[in-house]
Formats: structure tokens, C-alpha cells, sequence
């Protein structure tokens, strides 16, 4: 699984990439991440180059209609995309670009990508597991655009044939974490990525209360011992105490 990460500011997902199991999902080339950034596709009016010889890159504008805030503009974010589309397409020519249909099934030795767009907005499709789970068998390449400000240009959608995903019910103020999710979420669905694949939640009897040793913890004088039915060992037992739990 190969994401694409449309940002103003791919410094951000540094350090959280680099560590643990995605640090090392990286490593191993069960994903990758790359970023690409709509500042570079500035063109026109909105690239200014000042008498000094600065250079000022305009990614947002003043919304029609008033309000507060600014809005990213479409022009630099289409053409990151498209870049980024194209640059797949090139190396593997075959390849089909998605919203949510079902992908043909690849004739063998096709080396044929798959390719989904998501721009994240607030008030769209939760995203949850089944929707991880059903990117990571369908898609080889997805492409996460990250607003900041108001938003972006709705004409965006439209264009680009997005899928339209929330991570929740606030708002935050960029789409990085929402994309830092969906790559977290999406690559513990591949095989390869945790250290012992049927280790997802979703595939076993799992609890929220977990215990490790020592068995009786103790704190200020007062003992905290361990659900006593966890040191059993009866299987049945520790499932349906799970199940009761949850
Ligand atoms: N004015 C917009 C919110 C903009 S928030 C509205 O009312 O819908 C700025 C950016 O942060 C969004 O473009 C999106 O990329 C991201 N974002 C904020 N909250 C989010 C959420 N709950 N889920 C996914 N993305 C979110």
C-alpha cells in the first residue's frame, strides 16, 4: 500500500512515521508514505516574486460569500493531485483511478494500481474499521488531500472524484491527523505490518481491560490484584469474561 499525502506541511508526520510499528512497516516495505506538496503547483498572480527576490507561493484566498478564515484554492490541489496520478499511471500503465466502484479483478501479472483520492470534511462518512479494512484489500495507492483554514474549494470534489470521509464529530484544524489515522488504521489491516496478524481487535475476543504482571499491584498500602478467572487458565472462561467486559 503506497499513500499519497497532499500537504502544506509533510514535516508533521516525521516523527510519528518514523517510530514503532509503522516506523518499521516502512522499513520492511509493507507501505510507504510520500508527500507532496500543493505550495509547489502555485502558478499566475499567486506566485509573486518580490523586488528582494522572495518568492511567495499563495495556496488559499478569501471566501466568495464573506465569513471568516480562508480557503485553500482548487488550482494548486488539482494539479498535486493529478502529479501525483500521473506519476503512478507512468510507471505502471495499466492502472485505474477509483472512487467506489469495485476495481476489475487484475489479469495475471498485471501490475495494475489502484488508485483512491480522500478529501477529508468534518461533517462526511464516518470513517471507521470496516472502511480500513476494505481500502487495505482494495486499493495498491491512496491519495489523502489535507486541508487547513476554512477548507478547500468544494469544486475540488467535483473534479477530482474524491471520496468524501470524517474522522469524527469536531473539527479540527487540518486534515494531517485525519490523514495520519487513515494510514495507521488502513496498514495494521495488512498483513505483515503487527508482529502477529490475527492480533486485530476485530478478528478475536478482545477486552478493553488488559493486565499485565505483577499479579497484585501495590499502591499508597492498598492492593490491586488481577481479575482472578485471567490466571484460570480456562479459555472458555477468560472469552466469556471478555465478552462481558468488552
Ligand atoms: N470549515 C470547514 C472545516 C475546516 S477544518 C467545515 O465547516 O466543514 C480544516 C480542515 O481540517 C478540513 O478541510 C479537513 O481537511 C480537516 N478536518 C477538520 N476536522 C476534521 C474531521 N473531523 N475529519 C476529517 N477532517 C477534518
Amino acid at each position: 500500500m503506497h499513500f499519497h499525502i497532499i500537504t502544506l506541511f509533510p514535516d508533521m508526520f516525521d516523527s510519528y512515521l518514523n517510530e514503532s510499528i509503522l516506523g518499521k512497516a516502512i522499513k520492511n516495505k509493507k507501505i510507504k508514505v510520500t508527500f507532496v506538496n500543493p505550495r509547489k503547483f502555485v502558478t499566475g498572480k499567486y506566485k509573486k516574486v518580490w523586488p528582494d527576490g522572495n518568492i511567495s507561493l499563495q495556496v488559499d484566498d478569501r471566501p466568495y460569500g464573506g465569513g471568516p478564515g480562508m480557503v485553500m484554492r482548487a488550482e494548486p490541489i488539482i494539479k498535486a493531485v493529478e502529479f501525483t496520478r500521473a506519476s503512478i499511471i507512468k510507471k505502471h500503465p495499466k492502472s485505474s483511478i477509483f472512487l467506489e466502484v469495485q476495481p476489475p479483478k487484475p489479469a495475471r501479472g498485471w501490475t495494475s494500481k489502484k488508485i483512491l483520492t480522500v478529501n477529508f470534511v468534518p461533517s462526511a462518512e464516518k470513517f471507521d474499521t470496516k472502511i480500513a479494512k476494505n481500502f487495505s484489500q482494495k486499493y495498491t495507492d491512496i491519495i489523502m488531500i489535507c486541508g487547513r483554514y476554512e477548507g478547500i474549494d468544494a469544486r475540488v470534489d467535483k473534479i477530482l472524484k474524491t471520496k468524501k470521509l470524517s474522522i469524527g464529530d469536531y473539527v479540527l484544524t487540518g486534515g494531517e491527523i485525519p490523514a495520519m489515522i487513515l494510514v495507521d488504521s488502513i496498514s495494521r489491516q495488512i498483513e505483515g505490518v503487527l508482529g502477529n496478524f490475527n492480533s486485530r481487535e476485530e478478528e478475536r475476543v478482545s477486552s478493553s481491560e488488559i493486565y499485565t504482571r505483577p499479579e497484585i499491584l501495590i499502591h499508597n498500602k492498598k492492593k490491586y490484584k488481577v481479575p482472578p478467572v485471567l490466571l484460570s487458565g480456562h479459555q472458555k472462561n477468560i472469552e466469556d469474561w471478555k465478552n462481558k467486559i468488552k
